[in-house]
């Protein structure tokens, strides 16, 4: 379905983003690759999304704090793999701590990567997408981008914000081929979870498994897990021709947590 289609998936070296990188390559798709993490599992990485795909895939390391290095990351796939058509806004980051006590440069770092990056991202690929007339603009933004948990200042303002840009960014496509909208996890067994896994299982005195089980009964009413994969699958079918007139959606994939 995406043979021809150029995709950039921000924070793809881990995760969820890994997730959607696969399920995107698996349909066909080139992908730009970008994260941290150790050269050679990067490279392999990239090899075996070159291998699922049947086409072109590149990595590119920009810190998704700083917008010189967004703006080069997209003119760079421009250079590497032709195009953008398909931007996923996923990488992110967590901290856990009450408003009075939140380190003023983790609210701005949170700030920066889960939600400026985005419109840094998205003011450098759209021009290109509306030239073309196709594009894609999916954000990763969260269950915390439609309500709060405690605790989780940034993250929450961030994810917000994002599915506000994710409205507005629509809005203007809203007469294009392009359109824009985002996903809203809720729980998803990643590295960014896990550590706060272990957390509560280390402040609670218990074992990993029993803090998983009380982080999920708190919030996810399937007591189950979302998986990147699954994300992928929804990421796939917002490039489908189906999902072509929806335009600023926020979907939801959260076991039930934000329908009580
Ligand atoms: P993860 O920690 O597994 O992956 C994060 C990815 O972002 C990694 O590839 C990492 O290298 C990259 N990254 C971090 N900082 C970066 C930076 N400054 N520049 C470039 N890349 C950077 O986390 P995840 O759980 O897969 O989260 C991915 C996205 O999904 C985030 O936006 C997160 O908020 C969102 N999300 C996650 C969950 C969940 O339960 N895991 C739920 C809702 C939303």
């Amino acid at each position: 379905m995406l043979e021809g289609k150029t995709a950039v998936v921000t924070g793809s070296t881990s995760g969820i983003g890994l997730g959607v990188a696969n399920a995107l390559a698996s349909q066909g798709a080139c992908v730009m690759l970008n994260g941290f993490g150790d050269a050679q599992e990067i490279e392999a990485l990239r090899e075996g999304l070159s291998r699922l795909s049947g086409a072109d895939a590149a990595y590119h390391p920009a810190d998704m704090s700083k917008p010189q290095e967004i703006a080069r990351l997209i003119e760079e796939t421009g250079k590497r793999l032709g195009k953008v058509d398909i931007l996923v806004n996923n990488a992110g980051i967590q901290h856990v701590s009450p408003v009075e006590n939140f380190p003023a440069t983790m609210w701005d770092q949170i700030l920066a990567i889960n939600l400026s990056s985005s419109f840094h991202t998205i003011r450098a690929a759209l021009p290109g997408m509306k030239k073309r007339g196709w594009g894609r603009i999916i954000n990763i933004a969260s269950a915390h981008g439609l309500v709060a948990s405690a605790n989780k200042a940034a993250y929450v303002a961030a994810k917000h914000g994002l599915v506000g840009l994710t409205k507005t960014v629509a809005l203007e496509t809203a007469a294009t081929g392009v359109t824009c909208n985002a996903i809203c996890p809720g729980w998803v067994l990643t590295p960014l979870v896990q550590k706060q896994i272990d957390a509560l299982a280390a402040r609670e005195r218990m074992t990993v498994e029993e803090a998983k089980m009380k982080l999920l009964a708190e919030k996810q009413p399937s007591h189950d897990f979302a998986t990147p994969e699954q994300i992928g699958g929804i990421a796939v079918f917002l490039c489908s021709d189906a999902a072509a007139q929806m335009r600023g959606s926020s979907l939801s994939v959260d076991g039930g947590w934000t329908a009580q």
